[in-house]
């Protein structure tokens, strides 16, 4: 696939801008750069990014509210600008813009317009918490913020009671001890977790434990300031062996299933290949 990208206008371009999580140290000159040489700021809180700009020596940047709220309705206005030539920079609260933040849909909607995107990379705190983790990092799916309740939310749960990978959760503090339960639930009580609070601020910590140990924690000692959740990944399943099979197949048979009902039912309630069910179903 092409890769290029053939913008519809001379120099129009979207800047993703990473900026810190906490510490203001983290703020790349790169960003810097960016963030003075862009003709708008799309930001989520202009008195938070004027802050940032100010502390970076910038002044006289125009700036622009887009949140969830209202990233739909910036689109048009964006592209126009991006069509005039101009370098339209987008920043967040905090870390990467796109992740668990705005951002994504002004991506979409300059990459369909063939529009250039670049990116100034900075902090996430997820990235940043899975790699103190201590947890398999070669592998991870983030999972942002959990949905509050519901289905959405128990759908979830139960998909994470059986992801492999290392997992990656943002939660607010009020609803961490929530989360934690509803974990434990779904996943054991004896799976691992890092609670990674405060990143890169004063109060920085890892709290590695188990998921009924970090229940226990934050009993104790009240959740306060932000956290990320990194979860270790599920247990491979016991091998299915061979005399659990043929076991499997005579309880099916003694129902009265015909050979082969029994060897999808096997293969399906075993998560065992088709094949060597089949084999087993016919060799002995
Ligand atoms: N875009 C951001 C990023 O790239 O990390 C995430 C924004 S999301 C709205 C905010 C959530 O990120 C917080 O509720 C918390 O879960 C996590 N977070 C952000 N900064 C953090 C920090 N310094 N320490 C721990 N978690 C943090």
């Amino acid at each position: 696939m092409s890769s290029s990208s053939a913008s519809t206008s001379e120099g129009g371009r979207l800047v993703l801008v990473g900026t810190p999580i906490g510490n203001l140290g983290d703020l790349t000159p790169r960003a810097v750069e960016a963030l003075a040489g862009a003709d708008l700021v799309c930001c989520e809180d202009t008195r938070r990014t004027g802050r940032l700009l100010q502390h970076a020596g910038i002044r006289a940047t125009a700036l622009r509210v887009v949140n969830d709220h209202t990233e739909e309705g910036a689109v048009d206005d964006v592209l126009a600008r991006l069509g005039r030539g101009e370098r339209v920079a987008v920043v967040s609260d905090a870390g990467m813009p796109g992740i668990s933040d705005p951002g994504e849909r002004l991506v979409t909607a300059a990459v369909a317009s063939g529009f250039v995107v670049e990116v100034i990379p900075g902090p996430s705190a997820a990235v940043t918490a899975l790699v103190a983790s201590g947890l398999p990092a070669g592998r991870f799916a983030f999972e942002g913020f959990l949905p509050r309740k519901g289905s959405g939310r128990a759908e979830r749960l139960t998909a994470l009671a059986d992801e492999r990978r290392t997992v990656v959760l943002y939660e607010a503090p009020h609803r961490v001890a929530r989360t934690l339960a509803d974990l434990a639930a779904a996943c054991g009580p004896g799976r691992r977790v890092v609670l990674a609070r405060e990143l890169t601020k004063l109060h920085e910590e890892h709290w590695r434990g188990t998921l009924a140990g970090a229940i226990e924690h934050t009993a104790a000692v009240e959740p306060r300031g932000e956290y990320v959740l990194v979860l270790d990944g599920a247990e491979p399943p016991a091998a299915v062996t061979d005399d659990a099979i043929v076991a499997a197949l005579a309880d099916a048979r003694s129902m009265g299933a015909t050979t082969r009902d029994a060897v999808t039912e096997v293969a399906t309630q075993l998560g065992a290949p088709k094949r060597r069910v089949y084999d087993l179903a016919t060799e002995r």
